[in-house]
């Protein structure tokens, strides 16, 4: 019998090579059974491909797939407790919706079909279009039959491919959170494959950022957007403030950064980089501006000289360009909270930012 503990997804050195292309490299990752777990990246970086291997729909050319201890690599995919549910929902277009999700329960002779499709139509709030035929339900309502077709046979995964690239973005904002719903009742791990950084971290408990083929980085996605390790991270997974500096050392708990005409300091475990040219990073919502003179509510990086150069004001916010004395702009986003008016282009400003909200990042990547 194994413990729950033994049914993690555990990928190790996979990769896949098509004629003179590798599209996977070397892929390490364990998904805890359970988790909602996204995989994210910009277009061909190789999602699908890792998807399609744990589904079995593609051979590896190297590495491995288990589930616990069961090594799936080269099971056929019907023979694998995994399921997928893809962007265009591959529906029967002839069946209605309660034949749709009873599909796989009949094809078993499974007992019981009409509780467990009924159970599972009340899961995804569709009992009342339990008689409809495909075609007349909306995009959003089609991909939660779905998502009922592919859970009914209680796979140990889920693997979700772009399921909602084809909604508009509204339906796709409540399709992510009615799918993060679904997960949590039913307990299941799902791997969501998605290029749409905030539905990554709308959705996962733990997202793997992959770019050409590796992944860069994976963590929550709190980790991800507070402390990225990678240049690639950082601008893939929202905006941040890249300024060069030469790394002075470490001191205690911090590595200190000489800027442009100022010393700054890193928490050490924000540090990636420990010697040499790096970039300290600073997500634009931390960084605070004031006219020049007035204080900043921001100990630490206090830097003057600087003017605003362009401004945005986006309803929620107000989105500042601040040219800083060595000719870098910066971005500056500031929430409206009615506190004080915005402050007009051309005005002579300082700028500051809580020491423990910046990242150090190795100046040799390239800034994407
Ligand atoms: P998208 O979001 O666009 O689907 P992706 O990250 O899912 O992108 P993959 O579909 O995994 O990317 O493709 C990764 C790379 O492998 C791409 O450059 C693609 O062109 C290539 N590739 C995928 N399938 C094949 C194939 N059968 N033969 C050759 N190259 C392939």
């Amino acid at each position: 019998m194994s413990s729950v503990a033994d049914r993690d997804l555990r990928i190790s050195k996979l990769t896949k090579e098509f004629a003179t292309f590798t599209a996977v490299k070397s892929l390490d990752l364990v998904v805890p059974q359970g988790s909602f777990f996204a995989l994210l990246g910009p277009s061909g970086c190789g999602k699908t491909t890792t998807l399609r291997m744990v589904a079995g729909l593609d051979t590896p050319t190297s590495g491995s797939i288990h589930l616990g201890d069961l090594d799936v690599t080269y099971e056929k995919p019907y023979r694998r407790p995994v399921n997928t549910v893809f962007q265009n929902y591959a529906l029967f277009p002839h069946l209605d919706i309660y034949e749709n999700v009873a599909f796989g329960l009949r094809r078993r002779r499974s007992p019981e079909v009409a509780r467990q499709v009924d159970e599972m139509l009340a899961l995804v709030e569709l009992t009342s279009q339990a008689r409809k035929k495909p075609p007349q339900l909306s995009g959003g309502q089609q991909q939660r039959v779905a998502l009922a077709r592919a859970l009914i046979n209680r796979p140990e995964v889920l693997l979700l491919d772009e399921p909602l690239g084809a909604l508009d973005l509204k339906l796709r904002r409540s399709m992510q959170l009615e799918i993060k719903r679904i997960q949590t009742e039913v307990g299941l791990t799902f791997v969501h494959v998605t290029h749409d950084q905030e539905e990554a971290m709308t959705m996962a408990d733990t997202i793997a950022v992959m770019n050409a083929g590796v992944i860069e980085q994976m963590g929550s996605p709190t980790e991800l957007y507070e402390n990225p390790a990678t240049t690639f991270v950082a601008n893939f997974l929202g905006q941040s403030n890249l300024i060069a500096g030469k790394i002075i050392g470490r001191e205690g708990d911090v590595v200190k950064v000489q800027m442009e005409g100022t010393v700054v300091s890193i928490p050490a475990d924000r540090a990636h980089a420990d010697h040499g040219d790096g970039w300290v990073g600073i997500r634009p919502e931390k960084v605070l501006i004031a006219p020049a003179g007035q204080p900043i509510d921001a100990p630490g990086n206090h830097m003057t000289g600087a003017y605003v150069t362009d401004v945005s004001f986006v309803g929620v916010s107000t989105q500042y360009l601040v040219r800083m004395p060595w000719g870098q702009e910066l971005m500056a986003f500031e929430q409206n909270t009615g506190v004080r008016g915005i402050i007009p282009v051309g005005t002579a400003v300082d700028v500051s930012w809580r020491p423990e909200f910046a990242f150090l990042l190795d100046a040799s990547q390239d800034v994407n």
